[in-house]
C-alpha cells in the first residue's frame, strides 16, 4: 500500500511522502511521561524502540514544486541503518515518481531543521545536491547551530547532509516568520531546538500546518508529551500553548513529520484545556 495521499488546499496541491520508517528508544521519544502511560498509545519493540515514519510533503503552489523536508540520512552505514532500524519500505523517491516527479523538479526545499532524520536526503551518495534545481531553505539559526554543534546535540547533525550544500551556496537563510508567496510561510517555533521552524500554508480560507518536531508523532498532542531529545523542553511547552489553540480554531489541517499512521488530521478540544488529534 502506498503512503502517498493528495489533497487541495485552496489554490495548492498537496501530497503526503514518504522516505520509509525508523524506530527511536519510547522514553527519549516521551521524554518525562512514564512508560506506562506512553505505551498505551504506541508498542515498542524488544529494544524498547517505536515505530516512526518519515512524512515529508510536496507542495506545488504557482508553478513550482516545494518539497518540505527531504527524508532519513540514507549516507551514514550499516551501525546506522541498524540503530535506528531504518525501513525503506517505500522512499521520497518512489513517492516523488507516483506524482509525476523527478528529484530535478523541485525548485524549493524547505528544511524545518537540519537532524538527519529531516535533512538526510539534501544530499546524495555521491555527496551532491539530490535536488540540484533547487534552493535549500533554512534559518539562519538552524544553520548556524548544525555548523557549530556540541555535545548534547552532535547526533543529530550529519555534516553530509549540509556541508555540501554551503560549499554550492545553494541554501537561503531567513530569520523569524518569512514569507515565500502569499499563501506560504515558514516561522519559529524554537524548543526542539532554536532554529527550528513549521511551515504554514493558507489558501481561500483552509489552513496547513507542517509542525516539524514540535509535535512528532499524534500520540505527542498531550501538552506535556513532550520529546527527552528537546533542548528547551518548556519553551516547547509554551510553543504548544500558543499555537495549538490558535491551529484548533482555524480547523487547521496539521502535518506531523514521524506519525507512523496518519498523514494529516485536525486538533480537536478533549475538554480538559487540551486537544486530541483526529487523523484524517
Ligand atoms: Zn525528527
Amino acid at each position: 500500500m502506498t503512503w502517498v495521499k493528495h489533497k487541495k488546499i485552496g489554490i495548492a496541491e498537496v501530497y503526503s511522502l514518504t522516505d520509509g520508517m525508523f524506530r527511536l528508544d519510547g522514553g527519549a521519544m516521551f521524554g518525562t511521561v512514564p512508560r506506562v502511560l506512553w505505551e498505551k498509545k504506541t508498542i515498542p519493540d524488544t529494544q524498547n524502540r517505536i515505530p516512526l515514519r518519515i512524512n515529508p510533503l510536496l507542495i506545488q503552489l504557482h508553478g513550482k514544486n516545494i518539497l518540505v523536508e527531504t527524508g532519513m540520512d540514507d549516507k551514514s552505514g550499516e551501525k546506522f541503518e541498524t540503530m535506528f532500524a531504518v525501513k525503506r519500505d517505500q522512499s521520497i523517491f518512489s513517492s516523488l515518481a507516483e506524482i509525476g516527479l523527478h528529484p530535478d523538479d523541485i525548485d524549493l526545499v524547505i528544511n524545518t531543521h537540519l537532524h538527519f532524520d529531516h535533512a538526510g536526503r539534501n544530499t546524495n551518495s555521491l555527496l551532491e545536491p539530490t535536488f540540484k534545481n533547487a534552493r535549500y531553505l533554512v534559518s539562519t539559526q538552524e544553520l548556524h547551530d548544525a555548523t557549530h554543534t556540541h555535545e548534547r546535540n552532535r547526533a543529530s547533525y550529519n555534516a553530509h547532509n549540509i556541508e555540501p550544500i554551503l560549499e554550492q551556496h545553494l541554501f537561503d537563510t531567513f530569520d523569524g516568520e518569512s514569507e515565500i508567496y502569499p499563501e506560504l510561510s515558514v516561522f519559529p517555533i524554537p524548543g526542539h531546538n532554536l532554529g527550528q521552524s513549521a511551515v504554514r500554508l493558507e489558501s481561500n480560507g483552509q489552513v496547513l500546518i507542517y509542525t516539524a518536531d514540535l509535535l512528532p508523532t499524534s500520540a505527542h498532542v498531550a501538552y506535556p508529551y513532550i520529546m527527552g531529545y528537546d533542548l528547551y523542553p518548556v519553551t516547547t511547552l509554551e510553543i504548544r500553548k500558543h499555537f495549538f489553540p490558535q491551529w484548533h480554531d482555524e480547523a487547521a489541517l496539521i502535518c506531523p513529520p514521524h506519525d507512523p499512521n496518519w498523514s494529516w488530521g485536525r486538533l480537536e478540544g478533549n475538554g480538559k484545556g487540551g486537544f486530541e488529534f483526529v487523523g484524517l
